[in-house]
């Protein structure tokens, strides 16, 4: 299997740095830093630290045996919900910020969008010493309340974005833009593999710690895994979890966005009705209207509320090793109220639509051994819980 991205950002036609040119050197200076810094001893030490200690990995994986019987299958949750903060986003924020603080960079920016990007970024930053700014879309400041004050708590600034739909897009766009301003001073933790190369890469390669972990509780347990099932918003949790499986053909690698009020309305669901675009700087599939405008979308859950989608998974599907299917929002709704009533777990409203998939397309399953990433867990999600419940009952 050849090494991706190549030299200049790409994999295959997917990629690149469509950013304005004040970024270039910054983006080369990033670069070159990580390829510098990310090797060294003292780096990797201080790194595996912070994920053991502070972050508590490694994470479990876990034999889900209610969910298994209902299923039909063998399936295990690898639990990315007991990481400090409560999601996968601290293993690429604890990389990131440890890497602006070699790098001699005091102050770092980040965007969010369900708030779990700024709470991991501003936990980072208070154990590192580091300034931190979030950018949060005004409709998302209101969804996420809990979060906000969190971020406030370790320290941050979360500035407000009244732009366009108010939620991650525009808040991204936002941090782009002061970092533009400020390039010298400012380090950019982007929050999930997308964005201009090196971004999909280096957030990749902090991320592989979820899948190189199941790899090894997989193989110690003497179980095999015929297929992986992720969610994917900007897809870094699940390249982490698919990356060191990829060149195992045996398992089957399955992503899920998320198809909103159904693909004829509004939704999420990039790689399945999206075209090829460009935005936040990277070719990708992207949600677009008729004439080329980013179209708008919509996710029950926050942090799958994106029109784009990380190049590398465009690449993937093109090849044809991971599958994207999609799973909607009531549908999420009701593996999440499964999840907690068969297993005393609450999933993220997001880690839901990759349970969803299972529960939904159940039949496909039985007899198979099934790993679910299980992306963060659902304590942030209990307010639009408590206003959709009641919507539908299935199981
Ligand atoms: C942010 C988030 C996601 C979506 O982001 P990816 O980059 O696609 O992983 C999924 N699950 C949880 C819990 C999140 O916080």
């Amino acid at each position: 299997m050849k090494k991706l991205p190549n030299k200049k950002g790409y994999f295959g036609e997917f990629g690149g740095k469509f950013v304005p040119e004040v970024l270039i050197p910054a983006l080369s200076e990033l670069e070159e830093a990580y390829r510098r810094i990310s090797k060294t001893t003292v780096f990797k030490r201080e790194l595996s630290f912070l994920l053991k200690d502070f972050a508590g990995r490694p994470t479990p994986l876990y034999f889900a045996a209610n969910l298994s019987k209902y299923a039909g299958a063998k399936v295990y949750l690898k639990r990315e919900d007991m990481v400090h903060t409560g999601a996968h986003k601290l293993n690429n924020t604890l990389g990131q910020c440890l890497l602006a603080k070699h790098m001699g960079k005091k102050r770092v920016i980040a965007e969010t969008g369900a708030g779990q990007h700024g709470v991991a970024t501003a936990a980072s930053c208070a154990k590192l010493g580091l300034e931190c700014e979030v950018y949060m879309g005004e409709v998302d400041i209101e969804r996420q309340k809990h979060n906000v004050l969190r971020m406030e708590l370790f320290g941050a600034r979360v500035v407000p974005v009244y732009a366009g739909q108010k939620t991650l897009k525009d808040a991204a766009s936002e941090a782009l833009r002061d970092w533009i301003a400020n390039v010298n001073t400012t380090y950019y933790c982007l929050g999930s593999a997308i964005g201009p190369h090196p971004y999909p890469k280096i957030v990749r390669e902090f991320q592989r710690v979820i899948g190189k972990e199941a790899k090894r509780q997989l193989l110690k347990a003497g179980i095999s895994a015929d297929c992986i099932i992720a969610c994917v918003g900007g897809g870094s949790n699940s390249i982490g979890i698919f990356y060191d499986f990829l060149g195992n053909a045996k398992v089957k690698l399955i992503g899920v966005e998320a198809g909103g009020e159904g693909l004829n309305k509004r939704h999420c669901a990039t790689l399945s009705k999206g075209r090829i675009g460009v935005l936040h700087g990277t070719k990708s599939y992207l949600l677009q209207t008729p004439d080329g405008q980013v179209s708008d979308v919509h996710s029950i859950s926050a942090g799958l509320d994106y029109p784009g989608v990380g190049p590398e998974h465009s690449y993937l599907k093109e090849s044809g090793r991971v599958k994207y299917a999609h799973a909607g929002d009531l549908e999420a709704l009701e593996a999440f109220e499964f999840l907690s009533r068969k297993e005393g777990i609450i999933p993220a409203m997001e880690s839901a639509h990759a349970l969803a998939y299972l529960l939904k397309e159940k039949e496909k399953f039985r007899g198979k051994t099934v790993v679910i990433c299980l992306s963060g867990r659902g304590d942030k999600d209990l307010g639009i819980y408590q206003e959709n419940r009641g919507k539908r009952y299935g199981y």
